[in-house]
């Protein structure tokens, strides 16, 4: 059965070499730098990256609060580029919520509908649809500043799904709650947008959150896409250094190469010859690094007695209930270490020689490029 709130039809949004310079000066740094995005019907994708990598920007131009300086945007076959935003159909959900503080739950959720001029009866009949969709329908007289902040967070949902947009646009919409609730809204926006199948663009700088949200991740950094793809994948096989470093924790590993084939490398490290899975721009002769994920480093008891070729020296241990972290000085850096589940494993301490390896399917062999700053 369709949902009530469904959308008619999920739209697709095609950037193509969008580029925007803020102010007069053409030769300012981009914000945002000849940005190419496919973003498929129905697909929940976030933009994400650090601070000023113009992740908002992107958003924003998208939504028709920004013009570009160049470049094309999209939706379905429509050039957006000159379409002001109230007749774009999208719809934005904000950090900052932006509920109007002076009406009611019903009459915030009921203001985009009556500026379309839409008849009153037929109003009252799709807010209240939304309201009980959104499990609002006992708070349809509140004042917002009578509400939760998760309640206003789904009350400015609400207000945008009313609008049976075509893609859906969320501006760090999780930003203001607490840790607890934040996870908790995750789930539940991730769930909204599966059930009605809605083209969603949302914008975070929280690792997390994109991880588990996202169909895919655009990960941005000074204004350019250094890589869009899905969660795992940008886990497990990251194209640049910057990617790896972002994502999730690192380590990396100085590394000789022996050989490279077919996507996979002989290398040797912690004393070892090892087997393992390369990006496909490595070169042999070529500046490279080992990345290792902290989960995929294996520690067991040793009889060595000094930090060389395998043999690691356990400097720190932190317990955090359903893991146990260690610091490891080996010959090749000190790694972080994640052992799951430390009930089930024999634990170190400070001083604990151990012998250090990894399970060589999980790394990756990548190159060090010129990263940009
Ligand atoms: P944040 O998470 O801090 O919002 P962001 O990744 O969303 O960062 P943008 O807000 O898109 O990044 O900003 C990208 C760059 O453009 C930054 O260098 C920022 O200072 C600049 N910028 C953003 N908005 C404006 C504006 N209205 N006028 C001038 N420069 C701007």
């Amino acid at each position: 059965a369709r949902d009530s709130l469904a959308t008619a039809t999920p739209g697709r949004v095609t950037l193509r070499s969008l580029r925007k310079v803020y102010g007069d000066d053409a030769s300012a740094t981009p914000a945002v730098r000849d940005v190419d995005l496919d973003i498929e019907p129905g697909e929940f994708i976030t933009l994400l990256g650090p601070s000023g990598c113009g992740k908002t920007t992107t958003l924003r131009m998208i939504a028709g609060f920004e013009t570009p300086t160049a470049g094309e945007i999209r939706l379905d076959d429509d050039l957006l580029n000159k379409v002001a935003p109230n007749k774009r159909p999208m719809a934005m959900v904000f950090q900052s919520y932006a509920l109007f503080p002076h009406l009611s739950v019903f009459d915030n959720v009921a203001y985009g509908l009556k500026l379309k001029k839409m008849p009153s009866a037929r109003v009252t009949e799709e807010v209240e649809t939304a309201l009980t969709s959104m499990n609002l329908g006992p708070y349809r007289d509140r004042a917002p500043h009578q509400m939760s902040g998760g309640q206003q967070q789904r009350v400015a949902l609400a207000r945008a799904l009313v609008m049976r947009p075509k893609v859906l646009l969320f501006d760090e919409p999780l930003s203001n709650l607490d840790a607890k609730l934040r996870v908790q809204m995750r789930g539940e926006i991730r769930r909204l947008q599966r059930r009605l199948g809605i083209t969603t663009v949302f914008v975070t700088h929280d690792q997390d959150e994109a991880m588990t949200m996202s169909d895919r991740i655009v990960v941005m950094n000074v204004g350019v896409i250094e890589q869009v793809d899905t969660p795992e994948e940008i886990y497990r096989h990251p194209l640049s250094v910057f990617v790896a470093d972002f994502i999730g924790r690192a380590n990396f590993l100085d590394v000789d190469v022996q050989g490279i084939e077919d996507g996979s490398a002989r290398v040797s490290v912690l004393g070892r010859q090892w087997t393992v899975p390369s990006h496909p721009e490595v070169e042999v002769d070529a500046p490279v690094t080992l990345l290792v994920r902290p989960e995929s480093v294996r520690l067991s008891p040793t009889d060595g007695r000094a930090v060389t070729g395998s043999v690691g020296r356990v400097l720190s241990s932190m317990f955090y209930g359903e893991s146990i972290e260690y610091d490891i000085e080996t010959e090749a850096g000190n790694l972080v270490v994640s052992v799951a589940d430390p009930h089930a494993h024999e634990t170190f301490s400070p001083g604990d020689y151990l012998d250090v390896g990894f399970e060589e399917g999980r790394a990756w062999l990548m190159p060090v490029g010129d990263e940009p700053q």
